[in-house]
């Protein structure tokens, strides 16, 4: 409406202005109009006068000059009308009447120059034309010989004829002629300005409506409908939009469900589909490159290290700690944190994840939707956003975002569904590196005792050397074999000799620190690397695993109760051979120096003991 009111205004004006051009120009006509015929008529007068004069003189009857003036005066509605004498005839005749003297300085002007004079004197009352004529003296070439009664040359100036004409009824006529004009123009421009409205109107209400409509498909609302009063051109308009219109609608409606199959959940939510199309391929794209990478990464670890790197730098959380829980111990284990000092709840949470509320209700547990929500956690002013997420049986994550400010935490809330696509993403690859795990480690321990096998050892020792040289540390290797373990198999069966076999394991597990490692090197024979031990502690641990195992009572069925002893090799790790595998070497010389004198002993290896050539 805006526009149509400025174009309303905007024709008024032209229209007004053309009206004052148009007044303006007629009264400039009709002012020139009315003074060319006031003068025209003076001329008329003044020659009427003239010949009037000369015919009076000719006739002799100049004494009844002023009747014939007065009368050609009032006949010709002029306002006043005299005579003035030139210095020549006033020589000649005398001065004449009272009244034909010269009156003014406009008589004066034209007996001198001899040039007719025009003046138009206006004031609030009236409008005066004044027109002075010459009177000038001719020869038998005109009709008059002016020269045989005046003493005067041909052309001089006689007098004058001066007249005053009364040209007000030109001003008055005039004004009424342009309010003429003005009321016709005011009456035009109202007609025009009603056609304008009547016309344009329509057009301009689809205007606003198709602005509307744009308006709101900017928002990405479709669903406007077109109308119009107009047709014809305006009318095709309306439907082509509105069919384009529902054409959007549908394909957008489209498109949000198609990419809603993707993202269940739906990680935006707007009433503009064409954004929420936008953000959702976006969003997509990233979790594709996300999961294509993460096919690549050679283990669980580096998928979660990918998990931590988008929580950090995609959705700049400050503040979070990342668990994997083992859902059937339900022990929780840390695998990181921003905070150098333990998560808000790890303490409460680490041993028991039951004790943790996102994981064990397996929903996402936000602070700010009950006071003390999660029991376990027991910071003070410390919003959380915990997400719990279920890999498969065995495994589950939880990610547990904190903050002090609610602005925050909001900007977490809203990355909730978000964050899950990413682990939803990754889950598969996480029980794919599990499994592989699961299967490596298969591969690499030994079934029967669940100890690392010969394979793992040479699989690791170049590891366990050079960090070994690195941090300086120091290994004692222990090589271990039942004594006469064939006489148990021929005697009481395989069946038999296998729970030796894993009694012997579970001493050997029960009898090291974590850091050590225990390995089946084959048969009945194992090996036991210590870690920075000291002489007195490789023997003691030596000691306790001769110990237990040689009290140890196996049952064989009968009454009878099946006991046996072990001998151990030992050689350490810079100090009898540079290398690990030398000092394996060795612990099984010292072994076998063991077998050799006597069995179920233990021996420290000596360089003597080695008969070989050195390695
Ligand atoms: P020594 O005191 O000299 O060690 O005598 P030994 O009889 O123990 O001799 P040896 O160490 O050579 O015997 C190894 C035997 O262990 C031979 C093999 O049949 C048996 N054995 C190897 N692996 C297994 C196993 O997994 N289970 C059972 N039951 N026996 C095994
Ligand atoms: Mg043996
Ligand atoms: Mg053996």
């Amino acid at each position: 409406m805006k526009t149509k009111s400025r174009l309303l205004v905007i024709v008024t004006f032209m229209l007004l202005g053309l009206t004052a051009a148009t007044i303006i120009n007629i009264s400039l006509n009709f002012r020139d109009y009315s003074i060319n015929s006031a003068v025209e008529k003076s001329q008329l007068a003044a020659n009427i006068v003239k010949d009037g004069l000369t015919a009076h003189m000719v006739n002799d009857m100049m004494d009844k000059r002023q009747y014939f003036l007065d009368k050609i005066a009032t006949s010709n509605n002029i306002k006043s009308l005299w005579i003035a004498r030139g210095e020549n005839v006033i020589q000649q005749y005398g001065e004449g009447l009272s009244n034909e003297a010269i009156r003014d300085e406009i008589d004066k002007e034209v007996l001198r120059t001899g040039e007719s004079v025009q003046k138009i004197t206006e004031n609030t009352k009236a409008t005066t034309l004044r027109v002075t004529i010459p009177y000038k003296a001719s020869t038998p070439m005109d009709n008059t010989n002016c020269m045989s009664c005046h003493n005067v040359e041909r052309g001089d100036t006689l007098g004058v004829i001066s007249m005053e004409f009364d040209i007000s009824d030109m001003r008055s006529s005039g004004m009424l002629t342009i309010l003429k004009i003005l009321g016709i123009n005011l009456l035009f421009i109202v007609v025009v300005l009603l056609l304008i409205n009547y016309y344009v109107t329509p057009y301009l209400n689809l205007f606003s409506n198709l602005q509307s409509g744009i308006k709101k498909a900017y928002s990405g609302d479709f669903s406007h409908n077109f109308v119009s009063k107009v047709g014809g051109d305006a009318r095709s308009v309306v439907d082509q939009m509105n069919s384009l219109f529902r054409k959007m609608q549908e394909t957008f409606g489209d498109i949000k469900y198609n990419l809603a199959t993707f993202i269940p959940q739906g990680c935006v939510s707007s009433s503009d589909p064409l954004y929420e199309a936008k953000t959702i391929i976006s969003e997509l794209s990233d979790i594709y490159k996300f999961k294509k990478t993460i096919e690549l990464d050679g283990s669980k670890d580096e998928v979660y290290t990918r998990i931590i790197d988008i929580l950090k730098l995609k959705y700049q959380v400050g503040h979070f700690a990342f668990y994997e829980v083992n859902n059937v111990t339900s022990e929780r284990k840390l695998i990181y944190s921003t905070e150098e000092d333990d998560a808000i709840c790890f303490e409460k949470t680490n041993k028991n994840a039951m004790e943790c509320r996102a994981h064990r209700t397996d929903s996402v547990t936000i602070s700010t939707e009950f006071p003390n929500l999660c029991q376990a956690c027991v910071a003070l002013n410390i919003d959380y956003v915990c997400i719990p997420f279920n890999i498969n049986h065995d495994i589950s994550l939880t990610v547990s975002m904190t903050s002090e400010d609610r602005d925050e935490v909001e900007k977490m809330k809203k990355n909730i569904s978000s964050i899950k696509h990413y682990l939803e993403a990754a889950k598969p690859v996480i029980e794919s590196q599990i499994l592989m795990e699961k299967l490596r480690d298969t591969s690499l321990r030994d079934g029967m005792t669940g100890l690392y096998n010969r394979r793992f050892l040479e699989e690791i020792i170049d590891k366990i050397m050079s960090h070994a040289n690195r941090h300086n540390e120091t290994y004692a290797v222990m090589m271990l074999d039942v004594d006469f373990f064939k006489m148990v198999n021929d005697t009481y069966g395989h069946d038999i000799g296998d729970k030796v076999i894993v009694a012997l394991a579970k001493v050997l597990k029960n009898s090291i620190r974590e850091a050590d490692l225990a390995i089946r090197y084959g048969g009945e024979e194992f090996v036991v690397l210590l870690s920075n031990a000291t002489d007195e502690g490789v023997m003691q641990v030596a000691t306790k695993i001769h110990s237990a195992f040689g009290a140890l009572s196996f049952d064989v069925g009968t009454s009878e109760t099946l006991k046996k002893t072990l001998s151990i090799g030992i050689a350490k790790f810079p100090t009898d051979g540079d290398t690990i595998w030398k000092c394996i070497k060795y612990a099984d010389t010292a072994l076998y120096e063991a077998k050799n004198t006597g069995r179920n002993k233990i021996v420290e290896f000596k360089p003597e003991m080695f008969q070989g050539e050195d390695f």
